[in-house]
């Protein structure tokens, strides 16, 4: 964990505007910070949050430390299997649910479960803690399902910036309770707005700035804290896209938890504010009342998961199909937001020379919302699909085109432009539409056959044509998902393939000194003895153990023992060649395999190693040792019938080394 808490500003844009001044409320974090009173997670959720500061840490050392508190451990896999993570399969171990939610998903979730269970009640008289949770829920549940929509930020970076963007008053109600309880019961009538500066004037820092410090305390990317701290107030002018987006994202969360909360009295009120705030991004009445739904039925998911009071919540669709949205929010007008094709407003390219049929068809959608570009001829249309990657291709039948020369004319072939698209990855993710007058029946079917997605008459119904195109809307949808899950799976899958390659080293190594173990001792000389036999090579190994280890054990204790035990695996790792391979197999006792060497070759590493091992200090500068080994060496011979003989033939010589004085080398005959 940090100590102190640095500008909020992301490194890129801290090293562009020089270096600023300490802001004034970072000092009313420290002090508050001091009193040990703030809300932070405790135990196992701290552990988690500061074992994933380190990306690279393993799915399996963080399943352990999660499987220290079985409280945790439970909603963590809850969470992995609640319909809010929408994937297919079910989790039902703590290493799974690690898996399947990765490291910074599981560090927000920590983070967030713990705080939650630990401070719903305290000390400040005024302050709701049950009331608290809820609304914050409301708004984390809100910016996710928001962020799924929009595809503006990930959603679940969203739902733990929504969740806890007011965190700054549960650590003024902490710190200060009567204070803050006096604050509170001043503001009664005011908005938020009206809180934070009321908390400003007092504490000299307003809650969401402290939200924001917080959030640097635990780690949480400095993009999110700023965010926090301003959100409030209105879209701020001088940040960056990636921060706008955010805020924004927030400014409707917050709105959609006001309506989650709300009495009846209010809610013409918010859905007014809910409809000026949605304005940046692009949602129309009727998706923000589906998307309300869809947040009002997971706000009573994960209360219950959570335990924290949640309520039924009616229906905003009439509601905002008969409030008249204001002329705009009081943020400065959108901007694009870069990289990201708006999951809401969808694309639609036409192309077709302009004729009446064309115009019209373009106003259409222009009237239903639709971003509509054109393209004269084929050519065009290539060149535009590739460049502004639309969702929707509409296209005439057939007419007539003109070519560069303008006096020769060549009938459009609709239907071998189809499969030209559909040939390219991007050209199979497209729906297409092909429209005619009065189309025949085989030139329906042709298009069909050449890979149109529909066939529509036009000029016609506009109503029917959106209906169709509807239609389309939800196949593309329905693609998007199939691809998103497919991404989750080649995620989980090498993610997956990591942490069994790390299972697998850890089941073949010793913990103590790093080399290979036991199992791989047999393993590996099995491989090395079919090798020796397939190729007709020399095969030998090399048993050894350390003489009276027990009493080095008992003179200087165990630390001593297994620091000896480290320095003879670093003296064995320097003596061998490459191809061999030292293995501790069991407590004082080491085996090395050495492939392609004779029986005079392996005795004479042997006795190298003894030697080396005579002559060292051993133990530390308190303790310094003599330490001796006794050796057994065995080679391959044309009469043993597997690798077991072998290495029963190299311990014999070891127990003959014993029984001969030990500090020495024996081979077997
Ligand atoms: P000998 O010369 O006959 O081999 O005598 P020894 O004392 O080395 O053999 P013995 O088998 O009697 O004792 C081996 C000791 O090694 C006993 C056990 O406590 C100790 N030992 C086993 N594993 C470890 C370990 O991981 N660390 C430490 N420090 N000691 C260990
Ligand atoms: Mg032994
Ligand atoms: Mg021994």
């Amino acid at each position: 964990m940090r100590t102190t808490v640095c500008e909020l500003v992301p490194k890129t844009q801290a090293s562009a505007s020089q270096e600023r001044p300490r802001r004034p409320y970072l000092a009313r974090f420290d002090e508050m910070k001091a009193t040990q009173q703030l809300p932070s997670p405790t135990g196992v959720a701290l552990e988690i949050v500061r074992l994933t500061q380190d990306e690279s840490v393993s799915c399996g050392s963080l399943a352990r430390v999660l499987m220290a508190d079985p409280v945790l451990s439970g909603k963590v896999i809850k969470y992995a299997n609640s319909a809010l993570m929408q994937t297919g399969r079910s989790v039902n171990s703590v290493q799974e649910a690690v898996l399947r939610l990765g490291v910074g998903t599981l560090r927000r979730i920590a983070l967030s479960f713990s705080l939650i269970s630990a401070y719903r009640q305290g000390r400040c008289a005024a302050f709701d803690y049950h009331g608290f949770w809820s609304r914050s829920l409301a708004q984390g549940v809100a910016a996710q399902e928001l962020a799924r929509q929009t595809r503006l930020v990930p959603p679940d970076e969203a739902f733990t910036t929504g969740l806890l963007a007011h965190i700054g008053q549960l650590a003024l109600a902490c710190v200060y309770p009567d204070k803050y309880a006096e604050v509170l019961r001043q503001a009664a009538d005011q908005c938020l707005e009206g809180l934070l500066r009321l908390e400003q004037e007092v504490f000299a820092a307003h809650h969401g700035e402290l939200s924001a410090a917080m959030f640097l305390d635990w780690g949480l990317p400095a993009e999110q804290a700023a965010a926090v701290e301003r959100y409030v107030f209105g879209e701020p002018e001088d940040c960056y896209d990636s921060m706008r987006r955010l805020v924004r994202i927030l400014r409707v969360a917050q709105t959609l938890a006001e309506l989650c909360l709300s009495g009846a009295d209010h809610r013409a009120t918010i859905a007014q504010q809910l409809l000026a705030r949605s304005m940046p991004l692009q949602l129309e009445p009727l998706q923000l009342a589906e998307l309300f739904d869809r947040i009002a039925r997971d706000w009573q998911n994960w209360g219950r998961i959570l335990d924290i009071r949640t309520q039924t919540v009616g229906s905003i669709r009439d509601l905002v199909q008969n409030t008249e949205p204001p002329r705009s929010d009081t943020s400065p007008p959108a901007a694009p937001a870069t990289g990201i094709v708006s999951g809401s407003v969808w694309r639609a390219l036409v192309v077709c020379p302009p004729m009446p049929s064309s115009q019209s068809l373009c106003q259409t959608l222009q009237q239903a919302g639709y971003e509509v570009l054109t393209a004269p001829n084929a050519e065009s249309g290539l060149a535009l699909v590739l460049e502004t990657l639309p969702q929707f291709i509409l296209a005439p039948l057939h007419f007539a085109e003109k070519t560069g020369d303008q006096t020769a004319r060549s009938v459009w072939e609709a239907g071998r432009w189809c499969r030209q698209l559909r040939e390219t990855r991007l050209g199979r993710q497209l729906y297409i539409v092909l429209f005619g007058e009065q189309p025949k029946e085989e030139q329906i079917v042709a298009a069909f056959e050449a890979g149109a997605d529909d066939v529509v008459i036009w000029p016609s119904s506009p109503r029917i044509l959106l209906a169709r195109l509807r239609a389309g809307q939800r196949v593309l949808e329905l693609q998007r998902e199939v691809e998103c899950e497919q991404e989750e799976l080649r995620r989980v899958t090498a993610e997956l393939a990591i942490a069994n390659r790390k299972l697998q080293d850890a089941a073949l190594t010793d913990p103590l000194t790093h080399l290979p173990n036991r199992r791989y001792a047999f393993e590996r000389l099995q491989q090395e003895w079919h090798e020796a036999m397939r190729h007709e090579l020399p095969l030998a190994c090399l048993m050894l153990d350390v003489d009276h280890f027990k009493q080095i054990n008992d003179t200087y204790g165990h630390d001593v023992g297994d620091l000896v035990l480290h320095q003879l695996a670093e003296l064995l790792r320097s003596a061998i060649r490459r191809s061999d391979v030292a293995c501790r197999i069991g407590g004082e006792e080491f085996f090395i395999v050495c492939p392609r060497t004779t029986g005079q070759g392996a005795a004479a590493l042997a006795e190298r190693i003894r030697h080396l091992a005579e002559e060292k200090t051993w133990g530390n500068e308190k303790t310094p040792l003599r330490v001796t080994l006794s050796i057994g060496v065995a080679t391959r011979r044309e009469n043993m019938r597997s690798p077991e003989e072998l290495f029963r033939q190299a311990d014999q010589a070891l127990y003959a080394a014993k029984q001969a004085g030990r500090n020495r080398v024996c081979c077997a005959s």
